[in-house]
């Protein structure tokens, strides 16, 4: 199908960014994609289809998400190979904590096209406006929900030389701040919320301050990223960073290697940790 001024699109599937809150941030060729896809894949037909409203499309929809059967998937591949597919998630950029990575390996692998339409993705808008180091940083989705689990991947995380990106919910929040900075120590951080929406703000300050401020708070309403700056002199890391880091080494690992990747993480002498992971496998 295609409309009037816009080529018809090549067989293939088409990852398309869309909107994060502000409806404007949908780019001429997304919508345009949009209106003349064969099919458009999504994760809530309900949520697509306003979306397919305000751009005037009335291209069919197709819910395809990690919880549909594998059939699905390999229908949409299928469509893909002779038809254009345009794949799109709630908000934002496909694939980034959001359904889309499998289809788009197997397209690969299947030699089905993949033609990107780039936009709005809340963990780039953050960073492009939270004021922490943006040469060099990782995203780490959402933590897990577990507090031993989240505290195993905070440690994990620690020696990493660049922002930390995280998402987040308003319930969660108070805990998972308080978490970073028991775990990483004083950092300075910031908690981007609602962004391209109405309320948008950015809230920064050290870990432990966001964390005593939203201590003392109700949680806060809306969609938040949090972003943690980068350890200040290299990875210097507190003792208690250090002893998770080595608690979850030993989860996969014998004591000697879980010491011996530790120390290079955290670029300390081995010898230094040995002794301890020696004593923390014999508890475990
Ligand atoms: N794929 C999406 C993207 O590229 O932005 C992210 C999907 S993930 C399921 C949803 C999470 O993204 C939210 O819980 C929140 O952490 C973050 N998020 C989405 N929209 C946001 C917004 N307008 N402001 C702040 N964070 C947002």
């Amino acid at each position: 199908m295609s409309e009037p001024g816009v080529r018809a699109l090549n067989p293939g599937l088409y990852i398309v960014a869309t909107p994060i809150g502000n409806l404007g941030d949908l780019s001429p060729r997304a919508a345009g994609i949009l209106r003349t896809a064969d099919l458009i894949v999504c994760e809530d037909t309900r949520v697509t289809a306003k979306l397919l409203r305000h751009v005037g499309s009335t291209r069919p929809m197709l819910a395809c998400h990690d919880h549909s059967p594998p059939e699905v998937g390999d229908e949409v591949l299928a469509r893909a190979a002779s038809a254009a597919v345009a794949l799109v998630s709630d908000a934002g950029t496909p694939l980034v904590s959001d359904p889309g990575y499998r289809l788009v390996a197997e397209a690969r692998r299947r030699g089905v096209p993949v033609t990107t339409a780039p936009g709005p993705c809340a963990a780039i808008a953050a960073l492009s406006i939270a004021g922490l180091p943006a040469d060099r940083f990782f995203f780490a989705g959402f933590l897990p929900t577990r507090a031993r689990a989240r505290d195993h991947a905070i440690a994990a995380l620690a020696p990493v030389p660049g922002t930390l990106v995280f998402h987040e919910t308003g319930p969660r929040l108070a805990a998972t701040l308080a978490a970073l900075a028991r775990i990483l120590g004083p950092r300075e951080a910031a908690i981007a919320r609602e962004l391209t929406k109405l309320h948008e703000e950015v809230a920064s300050g050290t870990l432990e301050e966001l964390a005593a401020r939203h201590a003392a708070r109700p949680p806060p309403k809306g969609e938040i990223v949090v972003l943690v700056a980068p350890p200040r002199d290299g990875p210097r890391a507190s003792r208690e960073t250090i002893e998770a880091a080595l608690t979850h080494a030993l989860q996969t690992m014998p004591p000697g290697k879980a010491a011996a990747s530790v120390a290079a993480a955290f670029g300390l002498p081995r010898g230094e940790l040995y002794a301890r992971a020696l004593d923390l496998a014999r508890r475990r």
